[in-house]
């Protein structure tokens, strides 16, 4: 949208038409070019800022939402935030229900931006009505007027991207992408963007993030659900216990997968090599980069677009806390204390 003096109507008009932005020296071993799609950019700081306008406005069109209505989903992060500022600036009722599990940072700042949050116990199965998918439900049941978001198996999840992030890419690269890299967690960024791509450019290669201990991978490959697949890790917001209906597997060519502690050292170099301060997943999707570099895969005339999914101010408490890392026992392999760079004066 272009704006005189760069004033706005509101926060709403700053969403997507994200910077993407060269990476200097964390890719510099590697051939080819590298560049950022710096979601954080979004005034909700993350790429869900797309989705949860988009949805909501698609909903607005087709007559089921009007003002004072209700808007609910299951979710403490990016998507809850998203969320609650769109409510707000619209005029909707924000109800999110969350795990237990979650942070109380995270609730109080779901709170600040006026939604109302239902804390569900985080160890009972999907199917408890106690859990937060069932509370979510029998609100939406109960309550004419609400709209449901339901981002893992919402089609217009990835219609988002495939009308904004993915044309977006396309004109920045000024049509010369070779490769995407792209965490998938509900797997709508990716699968959107890639099907715009595709249609542009077959031949652009589309790779997926995923997480050791996350069903996904194995899904793309085998088309079968392996539960054998899955245990407990730390990263938030890539990879998935389930089959998200969200995702598009046959725009995707193949998937990466990532440990916690090499995403977490390598989005911690994010900071210090390129002076961006991004979230978790942007140093899992840099991980798989170096990844894929380290393999040779990369040449000279490569344009490699790699999606940074949020801030790093959401993650204080754990990457960027040093404590945290330490407990984790990622401080071990290398010798990285970050408190060497402080000086107390006594
Ligand atoms: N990174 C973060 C921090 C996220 O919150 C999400 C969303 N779950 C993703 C990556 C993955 O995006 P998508 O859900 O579109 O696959």
């Amino acid at each position: 949208m272009e704006h005189k003096n760069q004033v706005f109507d509101n926060v709403l008009d700053l969403v997507g038409n994200t910077p993407l932005i060269k990476l200097n020296k964390i890719a510099s071993k590697f051939k080819g070019d590298f560049y950022a799609k710096v979601e954080s950019f979004n005034p909700g700081n993350s790429s869900k800022d797309r989705i949860a306008l988009y949805i909501i406005e698609q909903a607005e069109k087709k007559g089921i939402l009007k003002p004072g209505d209700t808007i609910i989903e299951t979710t403490s992060g990016n998507t809850g935030f998203s969320i609650a500022m769109v409510s707000i600036i619209k005029g909707y009722d924000c109800i999110l229900a969350v795990s237990s599990k979650a942070s109380a940072d995270k609730i109080d700042m779901l709170k600040t931006m006026g939604a109302k949050v239902y804390v569900c116990p985080a160890h009972v199965r999907a199917d408890d009505p106690r859990s937060y998918y069932q509370v979510a439900k029998r609100l939406h049941e109960e309550m004419k007027g609400s709209v449901y978001i339901n981002q893992y198996f919402n089609q217009l999840n990835t219609d988002a991207h495939y009308h904004s992030t993915g044309p977006e890419i396309w004109k920045q690269t000024e049509g010369k992408i070779t490769h995407l890299i792209a965490c998938s967690g509900t797997g709508g960024t990716i699968s959107g963007t890639a099907k715009y791509l595709k249609e542009q450019n077959p031949n652009i290669n589309i790779i997926g993030v995923d997480a050791f201990g996350s069903v996904i991978k194995k899904y793309h490959e085998t088309r079968k659900f392996d539960e054998k697949e899955i245990y407990p890790y730390r990263i938030e917001g890539l990879g998935k216990n389930l089959i998200p209906g969200a995702t598009n597997f046959d725009v995707i060519d193949e998937f990466v997968k990532v440990t916690d502690e090499d995403s977490a050292h390598t989005a911690r170099e994010i900071a210090k090599t390129e002076g961006m301060f991004v979230g978790y997943t942007s140093g899992a999707a840099t991980q798989a980069l170096k990844q894929l570099g380290e393999d040779g895969r990369f040449k000279k005339e490569h344009r490699v677009v790699v999606i940074y999914p949020d801030h790093g101010s959401r993650y204080m408490g754990k990457v960027y806390c040093d404590k945290w890392m330490n407990d984790q026992g990622f401080f071990d392999s290398i010798n990285e204390e970050a408190s060497e760079t402080i000086q107390y004066i006594k």
